[in-house]
């Protein structure tokens, strides 16, 4: 099925989709063969982390319209996927926690109010939570973003929130003074609002490096998530994990299966990015 789709898709052509179901045999396969011969107490598997912005009806490649995000919430929830939190994701990386079966990380970046009018009541029909990176200038000081009283409710509910800084500025423009007050200021402030240091953080149109990365450490933070394709596993940089980004297109769906199913193998293979 993911052949067809994929190649319906344009991103794989001819032979490559035999290739493809191949390779994700071997895949599968192969991750078994990896668990025992390092003696791991748990099975090594790749985290799916999907990338969302906005929900909604508008016509832009970062706003999946909220029939399609309940057209895939529904696939996951029916295919036995799990959401889980950082922390989750985070105690498996580090200390090889147990995950549920079919782990899955839902992120938002920006915060825009519409994760709470759509996104919100889709997630919690099916028991999912998300986690949703602010930029703390924006909320409650713009009716396209989310209200700190919104957010309350979410965390409430087992949402996770993370910093995407103060002002979305790209921290490769900055210096690093700029740096560490966009990273010090937005956890100081999602603190005083929700009552919970953020641990998390994604980077302003995944701008980053080396020392930025540095800096985000040194901030305090556990891990950070980029714009970076894939998935991620036991070999991820936790300052630059990586994420399947969503977009609304013509064939929404069929790319969200695609990223979803066969990221493993086209992961590999450099076919998307
Ligand atoms: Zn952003």
């Amino acid at each position: 099925m993911c052949t067809y789709f994929c190649k319906k898709h344009g991103l794989l052509a001819g032979g490559l989709g035999l290739l493809l179901l191949v390779l994700l045999a071997a895949s599968v396969g192969g991750t078994h063969a990896v668990a025992g011969r390092h003696h791991q107490p748990f099975a090594l598997t790749d985290i799916p982390v999907l990338n969302y912005h906005k929900i909604d009806d508008i016509d832009n490649p970062l706003a999946v319209t909220p029939a399609e995000f309940a057209e895939q919430v529904g696939y996951l929830a029916d295919n036995g996927y799990h959401t889980i939190t950082p922390d989750q994701l985070m105690g498996y990386l580090k200390y090889g926690r147990a995950l549920p079966d079919k782990p899955i990380l839902i992120t938002f970046d920006d915060g825009y109010r519409d994760n709470y009018a759509n996104a919100y009541p889709i997630l919690k029909k099916h028991g999912f939570t998300a986690t949703i990176f602010l930029v703390t200038d924006l909320v409650g000081n713009d009716d396209r973003f989310l209200t700190w009283d919104e957010a309350r409710e979410m965390h409430k509910n087992g949402f996770v929130f993370g910093s995407h800084t103060v002002s979305h500025l790209p921290l490769t423009t900055l210096d690093p003074e700029q740096i560490a007050g966009e990273l010090a200021a937005s956890a100081a402030e999602i603190e005083r609002q929700l009552g919970a240091r953020p641990r998390y953080f994604a980077y302003p149109t995944g701008a980053y490096n080396l020392k930025i990365e540095e800096l985000v450490r040194q901030s305090g933070y556990r891990a950070a998530f980029t714009i970076r394709y894939g998935q991620v596993g036991l070999e991820s940089d936790p300052y630059a994990l990586e994420r399947i980004p969503i977009y609304h297109s013509s064939r929404t769906f069929r790319s969200f299966y695609c990223r979803i199913a066969a990221a493993p193998v086209l992961e590999r293979l450099g076919i998307i990015r």
